[in-house]
Order: C-alpha cells, then sequence, then structure tokens
C-alpha cells in the first residue's frame, strides 16, 4: 500500500514521465491491438517499469505516430492497444548517405547520427581502399530504429545492401545529385556548392573511406556532371565527422531545418 507521500510521487511521476515511443511492423490504426517483440516487452516493463493501462507511442514510418495502452502483459510480449491518433507523418528530405563502411563501433554512430540528422537512406559501399569487407546491415538498422525513437522521427531510414563504389556509379540516377566530400583541396566550400544549385530535390552525400578516394575513383567521380565535389575545411576529418557534418551542412542549407521544427512535446 503506498503512503500519501509516495501516492503523490508515483502520481506526479506518471504524469510528468517523457513518453515512450517504439517502432513498430505493424499497421497502425484507431482500436488496433499490438503485439510488442520480446525486446520491447523487457524494455517496456522491466527497464521502464511500466505497467498495465500506462500509455506509449508507437509508429511505424507509414501511418504517422499513435498514443496506445498497455493492456496485457505476459513474460515475453506484451499487447498494446492504439487509442488515439498523435502526429501525422511527416517525411525526412530525399537526401542519402552513401559511405564507405568503417570499423565496428563508429559505423553504428553514423546511423544513429545520420537518423537523427534525418537522413533518408543509408547506402554501404566498398572502395579501393575500403577497410571493412562486410556491413551487418541488419545491426545499423537496429541503431537507426533506436535513434529513430528517441529523438522523435516519424520514419527510419533505409539501409541499402552494401555494393562496389563502381556499380552504384554505373547506375546512378541522372536526376539525383551526388555530393562528393573531397579532402585533397580542390573542391568548393560546402556552403558555397550547396547555395548556388537549382531547384533539385534528389540528393545523397558520398564519404570515402579512412585511406581515402583513389585516384581512379576521383577520376570516376568527376567525370560525372551531376556530381558536386564539396570541402568540409582544411582539416583531414574522418570518415564518420565527415559524414555527420556534410548532412548537417546539407540539412541546414538545403533541408528541412528551415522547416517550423515544432516536435510536439513526446
Ligand atoms: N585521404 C585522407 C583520409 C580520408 S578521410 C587522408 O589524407 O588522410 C575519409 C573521408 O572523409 C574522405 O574520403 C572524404 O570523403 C571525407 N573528408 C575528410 N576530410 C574532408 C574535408 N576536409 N573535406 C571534404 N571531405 C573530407
Amino acid at each position: 500500500m503506498l503512503n500519501k507521500n509516495q501516492e503523490t510521487f508515483t502520481l506526479t511521476w506518471k504524469f510528468s514521465m517523457p513518453s515512450i515511443r517504439l517502432f513498430v511492423e505493424d499497421d497502425l490504426s484507431f482500436g488496433s491491438v499490438i503485439t510488442l517483440s520480446r525486446p520491447q516487452t523487457h524494455y517496456l516493463v522491466n527497464v521502464m517499469r511500466r505497467r498495465t493501462g500506462d500509455t506509449l507511442l508507437l509508429f511505424n514510418g507509414r501511418d504517422g505516430e499513435w498514443k496506445t495502452e498497455l493492456k496485457k502483459i505476459r513474460r515475453d510480449a506484451c499487447d498494446v492497444k492504439v487509442v488515439d491518433f498523435n502526429r501525422k507523418l511527416v517525411i525526412v528530405p530525399d537526401i542519402w548517405l552513401v559511405f564507405a563502411p568503417i570499423k565496428r563501433g563508429r559505423i553504428d554512430f553514423v546511423a544513429a547520427k545520420s537518423t537523427e540528422l534525418g537522413v533518408r537512406v543509408i547506402q554501404p559501399i566498398l572502395t579501393d581502399y575500403t577497410a571493412v569487407s562486410r556491413v551487418n546491415e541488419e545491426r545499423l538498422r537496429m541503431n537507426a530504429i533506436e535513434a529513430a525513437e528517441q529523438c522523435g522521427a516519424l520514419t527510419v531510414p533505409t539501409i541499402r545492401s552494401t555494393i562496389k563504389l563502381s556499380k552504384l556509379l554505373a547506375d546512378w540516377p541522372a536526376e539525383r545529385k551526388l555530393i562528393i566530400c573531397d579532402e585533397t583541396g580542390t573542391a568548393p566550400p560546402i556552403y558555397k556548392a550547396l547555395e548556388n544549385t537549382s531547384s533539385t530535390k534528389e540528393w545523397a552525400i558520398l564519404v570515402g573511406p579512412e585511406g581515402g578516394f583513389s585516384e581512379s575513383e576521383f577520376d570516376q567521380l568527376r567525370q560525372c556532371v551531376s556530381f558536386i565535389p564539396v570541402s568540409l575545411g582544411p582539416r583531414i576529418l574522418r570518415a564518420d565527422t565527415a559524414a555527420i557534418a556534410a548532412l548537417t551542412c546539407w540539412q541546414s542549407v538545403l533541408g528541412d531545418w528551415h522547416s517550423d521544427p515544432k516536435i510536439k512535446q513526446l
């Protein structure tokens, strides 16, 4: 039995606690019942100490964000019922991050940070000097989902299968502008390069591996007219820093940082 003080505390805490947001694959509509996964149930019940009757937000990247109520808790699953609509779907700008994978911990960092920065597609590539031979796309997706849940995003970036840079360039869609992060000191500053662009809607940012692009790769990249080489300043950035810096510049010049970023109180 809770004494008066404990009761007040619980009530206050209950109504002031931030809403938990979870990503689900299920369709979301008024009255639907969703069964959460074992990891989601563990997080909700054992880590966040939620109980039946508590509420949380669900989103699936298609139907916007819905308020749900925790209905039934079982050992390794729980059911939540959709009780109210919370926010309509907002899609991030059409910006891809194309990058040569780096060591494990930092590649997870890039997946999470680029999700927070509103990337739509993450495309790992293999280049002449790429140090990593394969990428765990599923782990990248888990990092992206967790970042989307925490930052209030209503979509999760698509993590594409890793392909060779040469294959990517061979099939590159002419209407999508490719920003090449070029540390050789010959490219214009990124802000200058972006300010003078047309009203292109489809964009991508390409970042090389720790060892940079090879000469033949640079030749290939400089041949394509829709490619835009940019400098990220006078210092050589690590690949993960360059990815985040370039995305930040792009969002601030051409992206959705101009729109009113009112993300409703979560
Ligand atoms: N060739 C570099 C290492 C590559 S840095 C060296 O001499 O040590 C990894 C990637 O980050 C590069 O391929 C490039 O895409 C990007 N990058 C790093 N610093 C940059 C800068 N100042 N301007 C533009 N791109 C940069």
